[in-house]
C-alpha cells in the first residue's frame, strides 16, 4: 500500500513514535527512525522492521537543532532521493504550574515539540514537494485542544501545531502535499508511566472509554492518514483519546 514511498518518523525509538514506524513499514514504506537519545533503541526498531523484510535506517538528529535537522535530510535525500511522508512525533513534557515555570522548561519543550515540527517540515518541504502525493502528519495532544492544569508550555505547543497543520495544508493544498494532525488522548509509553497513581486515576476518569489508548492505537490513525485513499483529507485533526474530546 505504501510500497516505493519514504516516511521520517521523528522520536521513532520509542513509543508513539516506535509504533508508527514499524506500521508504515509493515506496510510498505522505507521508514526513517528518527532519534534523539536513544540510538539502541532506534537500531533495535531498524532491526525489528529488517526481521520482516523491510527497509529502514537510524538517522539521530535532535529536532531542536535547525543544523542538525538539515543534516538529516541531506543524508535522506543521498540515501533514498526521495521523501513522501513525514511524521513529525517527537515530543517532550516537563510539567509545572505556571507560577512555577522556568523560563528553560517553556522554552525546551516549544522549542523540541513545536519548533521542531517547524524545522523538519521546513526542511523535508524540499524533498517532498517532488513527491506525486506527498504527506505530512503531525502529532499534536488533547492537551492542545482542551487544556491541561501544569502543562501551559506542552498545551500551547501542541494548540500550535494545529494552527501550523491548518495553515500548511491551506499553503499545500495545490501543491500535491496533505497536511493533518492526530491528537492523542492519554496513550500508554514512558511519557505517562511517569505519572502518579493518583493522576492516573483522575484522567481516567476524564475518558470516556475508560483506559489508556495504545501507541498501535494511534499508529492506526497516522496510517490511515498516509495512505493513498486519504487523498481528500487535509488540514484535519483526528483525536485517538476513547472519546476525550467530542466534536
Ligand atoms: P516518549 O515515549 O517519551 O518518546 C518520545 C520520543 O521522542 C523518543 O523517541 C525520543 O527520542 C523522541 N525525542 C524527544 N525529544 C527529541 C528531540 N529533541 N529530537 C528528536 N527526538 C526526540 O513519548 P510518546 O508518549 O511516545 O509521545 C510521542 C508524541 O506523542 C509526542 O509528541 C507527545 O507529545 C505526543 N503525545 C503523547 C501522548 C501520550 O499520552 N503518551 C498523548 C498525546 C500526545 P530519544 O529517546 O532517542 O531521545
Amino acid at each position: 500500500m505504501l510500497k516505493g514511498r519514504v516516511a521520517l518518523v521523528t522520536g521513532a525509538s520509542r513509543g508513539i513514535g516506535r509504533a508508527i514506524a514499524l506500521k508504515l513499514a509493515r506496510h510498505g514504506a522505507a521508514v526513517i527512525v528518527n532519534y534523539r537519545g536513544s540510538p539502541p533503541a532506534a537500531q533495535e526498531v531498524v532491526s525489528e522492521i529488517e526481521a520482516f523484510n523491510g527497509e529502514a535506517v537510524a538517522l539521530g538528529a535532535d529536532v531542536s537543532k535547525v543544523e542538525e535537522v538539515k543534516k538529516m535530510i541531506a543524508e535522506i535525500k543521498e540515501r533514498f532521493g526521495r521523501l513522501d511522508i513525514l511524521v513529525n512525533n517527537a515530543g517532550i513534557n516537563e510539567d509545572s504550574l505556571l507560577l512555577r515555570m522556568k523560563s528553560e522548561g517553556w522554552e525546551k519543550v516549544i522549542n523540541t515539540n513545536l519548533t521542531g515540527t517547524f524545522n523538519c517540515t521546513r526542511e523535508a518541504l524540499k524533498l517532498i514537494l517532488k513527491s506525486d502525493s506527498g504527506c505530512i502528519i503531525n502529532i499534536s495532544s488533547v492537551v492542545g485542544q482542551i487544556g491541561n492544569a501544569g502543562q501551559c508550555n506542552y498545551a500551547a505547543a501542541k494548540a500550535g501545531i494545529i494552527g501550523f497543520t491548518r495553515s500548511l495544508a491551506r499553503e499545500m493544498a495545490g501543491r500535491n502535499v496533505r497536511v493533518n494532525a492526530v491528537a492523542p488522548g492519554f496513550i500508554d509509553t514512558d511519557m505517562t508511566a511517569k505519572l502518579s497513581q493518583e493522576v492516573r486515576e483522575k484522567l481516567l476518569a476524564q475518558i470516556p472509554m475508560g483506559k489508556l489508548g495504545s501507541p498501535e492505537d494511534v499508529a492506526n490513525a497516522v496510517l490511515f492518514l498516509a495512505q493513498p485513499s486519504s487523498g481528500y483529507i487535509t488540514g484535519q485533526t483526528i483525536n485517538v483519546d476513547g472519546g476525550m474530546v467530542t466534536q
